[in-house]
């Protein structure tokens, strides 16, 4: 009797030092029933000892009542384990990630009928883990992408180097040519001329690469028809494809479509497109470019036959120094980063540019997409004939090429302008003087007299005295311009021209207000 307290006093000292324990700490029989349950427990799993002490233990989800089971007869038959990545439910419903150890407690007669399981939170030593291999994976990725920017920069350098080397290597034996064999200097300055040329390109992609990717590229925007600048893009790159001897085929919309853009950017765009075209397909093959409305947007699509792309490439055919590795496209040189500016310009516009191919030898797409501006050209064309232009002009119109005079009489006549329609200088000349018209149209390229020499005698002529005079040529060089301001034009048009550009010429040059212009 005397040793009862004694046993009460060292149960109680014994429970003090379960409960100070850190170690979530359970004793349960082996139906599971629970006997002790500390307070490092109740902290884990958030059931307090007087709800679980005397009940089945509660923290098994359904999933592992058969680990359970399991771990309590492998305990019951004299075995200490250790059970890793497993979990158990908290009273709030979550699940915890645990370490469990569990072993017997023997009776003194070696029966095991209870057992003590001790459990270890380990959720936050997987999130430090997880953590720690993330930042593990992302030293690592970001030391892959140091190393691949690192060859990328001296693959550019080599490849810089390279390119810079060829067209400085003709310019030298150029000069020494030319200082050397005086017959023979012309043509090699000419030489020289061409290859100083295109080091500047080189170096002026360069500077735009760098411009766009640092922010600094302002766009000089305009209203514009983008036809135009296609014309000229297509005019920019016609050595380089006759030099290839392939077909180029240029379908533009009847009507114009104006877009709201860079004019010389734009056509950089479209002359890399082009050139690009050019340079990987094989001589005499075919490129086809066409100009197309579609709903809100008008997308310029550049077409060839050539070697086409690699499904692998294409995803990245306009990343920044990024070339097709194969012999046909080395023989072409380039830094790759012309389609890197296609596509940083097209977007600076507000559009966007992909690139399809069915992969090598089969061609390649490129389809640049730009927002198109409200087509007030063609709503007014759309209803030109119960609509009175702003002013009746009287017109007359020198053009030999029947189909061309045709059209534009047409055109003309919809805008509700009256037009007279001659084939040569001379006549349009002596009709135009018996019957003053407002504006004269002249081609350059005539039969007899050329345009030039129609204007010269239109300006010597008092009856044509207030006569707008209006070029019409297949060329839009600087110096055609000053050639038609020199013979007296007034203005100078770019074929084939737009609706819209004559209908506003023909209705400001036939205004009243008009004030003597310069040629534009
Ligand atoms: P570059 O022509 O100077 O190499 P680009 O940026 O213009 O640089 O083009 C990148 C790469 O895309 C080219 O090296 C070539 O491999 C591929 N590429 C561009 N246009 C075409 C095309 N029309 N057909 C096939 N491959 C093309």
């Amino acid at each position: 009797m005397e040793r009862e307290p004694h046993d009460e006093a060292s149960a109680r000292a014994l429970r003090t030092l379960v409960d100070a324990s850190p170690v979530p700490m359970v004793v349960i029989e082996p139906d599971a029933t629970v006997r002790l349950w500390n307070l490092a427990s109740t902290r884990l799993f958030g059931w307090s000892a007087g709800e679980v002490v005397g009940r089945r233990i509660p923290i098994v989800p359904a999933h592992r009542l058969d680990e359970c089971a399991g771990i309590r007869r492998a305990i019951v038959g004299g075995q200490t384990l250790t059970v890793v990545e497993t979990e158990r439910l908290r009273k709030d419903g979550t699940l915890v990630e645990v370490v469990i150890s569990a072993a017997p407690l023997p009776d003194p007669d070696g029966v095991v009928r209870s057992m003590v399981l001790l459990f270890e939170d380990v959720t936050q030593r997987k999130d430090a883990e997880a953590k720690r291999s993330e930042a593990l994976a992302a030293a690592e990725r970001a030391r892959a992408d140091a190393e691949a920017a690192s060859v990328a920069k001296d693959h550019f350098l080599a490849m810089l180097s390279h390119e810079l080397r060829n067209p400085l290597a003709a310019i030298r034996n150029a000069v020494v040519t030319a200082r050397l064999d005086g017959s023979r200097r012309e043509r090699a300055l000419e030489i020289a001329g061409r290859q100083a040329d295109q080091l500047t390109r080189i170096l002026d992609d360069l500077l735009d690469v760098a411009r766009v990717s640092q922010g600094h590229l302002a766009l000089r925007t305009e209203r514009l028809y983008l036809s135009r600048i296609v014309e000229l893009a297509v005019e920019a790159t016609r050595g380089l494809m006759d030099e290839r001897g392939h077909v180029l085929r240029v379908s533009l919309p009847h009507e114009g479509v104006e877009v709201e853009a860079d004019a010389s950017r734009i056509e950089q765009v479209i002359v890399n497109l082009l050139s690009n075209a050019a340079k990987y397909t094989e001589p005499g093959g075919r490129v086809d470019l066409s100009v197309e409305r579609d709903g809100a947007d008008v997308t310029v699509v550049v077409r060839d036959s050539g070697i086409g792309i690699a499904p692998e490439v294409l995803p990245k055919i306009f990343d920044l120094f990024v070339r097709a590795d194969n012999s046909r496209n080395r023989a072409q040189g380039g830094l790759g980063i012309g389609l890197t500016l296609v596509r940083r310009l097209v977007e600076l516009h507000g559009g966007r540019v992909d690139a399809t191919s069915d992969g090598p030898g089969t061609g390649a797409t490129f389809t640049v997409r730009l927002p198109a501006l409200d087509a007030t050209a063609e709503a007014s064309l759309g209803g030109s004939t119960d609509r009175a232009p702003s002013r009746r002009a009287r017109v007359v119109l020198v053009e030999d090429n029947p189909d061309a005079a045709e059209s534009l009489l047409m055109l003309l006549e919809l805008l509700g302008h009256q037009v007279r329609t001659f084939g040569d200088g001379v006549t349009a000349l002596a009709a135009a003087s018996a019957n003053p018209p407002d504006v004269m149209i002249v081609d350059i390229g005539l039969p007899g007299i050329d345009g030039y020499e129609v204007a010269r005698r239109a300006r010597r002529d008092p009856a044509l005295a207030r006569v707008v005079l209006v070029a019409l040529t297949g060329y839009g060089r600087e110096e055609d311009k000053r050639d038609a301001l020199r013979a007296g034009f007034d203005r100078h048009l770019v074929k084939p021209v737009e609706p819209g550009a004559i209908e506003g010429l023909v209705a400001e040059m036939a205004s009243p207000n008009r004030t003597p212009s310069a040629l534009h």
